[in-house]
């Protein structure tokens, strides 16, 4: 596991889009749900990455994003918290309806990483999550997405097979965050990412996160996110 403050001390950060809001500096800063500040409180976070000072204002915002930090930056809170402010405001989900957020990871252990970590924040709001990935009974995945649940974890091909069998509908989802988008096109997975991404609604509010930003993961970028701010820290891109 990385230091995160000596990361955060050390790297620059760039910002380019329209309008972008200011980032902040404390998570105080960011009108978090007294549970969310409690639960960032027992996982120890004193004060938010430098991806997180930009991206919380940003997606909280409601705008699209494309985030580029590389491993240890902590993007995984990134999109999570926003994801159960807006999963909060939302109208109550009826389980047919389909999950609000979706996330979608290369491999199913950093799928299991982020579900982890999603449950940890949503629990205190009583908002389910759902892992999705290979590895798992495909008839327990299908029982436990059709029993509902306000957020799916996934890696694109198991989600595919969900959606074949019908396990679970897109109506409602309007959070979709593509993590580790670098490693899902080098996987061979960007058949699977665009199927997924043309299967929920073009009002969707859209994250992109990646290490790297390789030519192929730039023109996705250009294709499904609307207006986005780009927030680069460090070296990378
Ligand atoms: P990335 O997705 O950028 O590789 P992660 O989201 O997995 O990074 O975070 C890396 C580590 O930093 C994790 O152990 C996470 O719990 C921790 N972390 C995230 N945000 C903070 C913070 N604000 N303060 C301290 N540690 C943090
Ligand atoms: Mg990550």
């Amino acid at each position: 596991e990385q230091d995160v403050s000596e990361y955060r001390k050390n790297l620059a950060i760039r910002v380019s889009g329209f309008d972008v809001p200011k980032p902040i500096k404390a998570f105080e800063d960011c009108g978090f749900p007294s549970q969310i500040m409690n639960a960032i409180k027992k996982q120890g976070y004193e004060k938010p990455t430098s991806i997180q000072c930009q991206a919380f204002p940003v997606v909280l915002s409601g705008r699209d994003i494309i985030g580029i930090a590389k491993t240890g930056s902590g993007k995984t809170a990134s999109f999570v918290l926003p994801m159960i402010v807006h999963i909060m405001d939302q109208p109550e989900l009826q389980k047919e309806e389909g999950p609000i957020g979706v996330i979608c990871a290369p491999t199913r252990e950093l799928a299991h990483q982020i579900y982890l970590e999603a449950k940890k924040f949503a629990k205190a709001y009583g908002i389910r999550v759902s892992a999705v990935y290979g590895g798992m009974s495909k008839l327990e995945q299908f029982k436990e997405l059709k029993a509902g649940c306000e957020i799916v974890v996934a890696t694109p091909g198991r989600l595919i097979d969900m959606l074949k069998m019908k396990a679970l509908a897109m109506m409602r989802a309007t959070y979709l965050v593509l993590d580790e988008a670098d490693r899902m096109f080098d996987l061979g997975f960007e058949p699977q990412v665009r199927s997924i991404v043309g299967q929920i609604r073009p009002d969707r509010q859209t994250l992109l996160f990646s290490a790297t930003m390789p030519r192929k993961v730039e023109k996705l970028a250009r294709e499904i996110l609307t207006d986005p701010i780009r927030v680069i820290v460090g070296e990378v891109g």
